[in-house]
């Protein structure tokens, strides 16, 4: 209908690549070959939003967000 569903997207630069998030959530995230963490429910099924925030709370290097499709992309910063 047009509206774009919600996704978690990692902030490389940020990410410290230690783990919790995809420990946490090992259905929303996992580990590639260095440990990093990649989205694997991309986008995020709708029964899982509630995980995908708990995830995002629990980064303690906060590299993960949670964009809704409520949230606009004008938003977003460039550098
Ligand atoms: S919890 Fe945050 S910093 Fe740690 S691996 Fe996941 S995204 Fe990276």
């Amino acid at each position: 209908m047009g509206r774009s569903p919600a996704r978690l997207v990692v902030d490389r630069k940020a990410c410290a690549g230690h783990g919790i998030c995809y420990a946490t959530a090992p259905d929303l995230l996992g580990p590639d070959e260095q440990g990093d963490p990649v989205v694997l429910a991309d986008p995020l099924p709708a029964d899982r939003l509630a995980a995908g925030q708990t995830v995002v709370t629990v980064c303690p290097e906060r590299a993960l967000t949670l964009t809704e499709p409520s949230v606009h992309p004008s938003e977003e910063q460039s550098s």
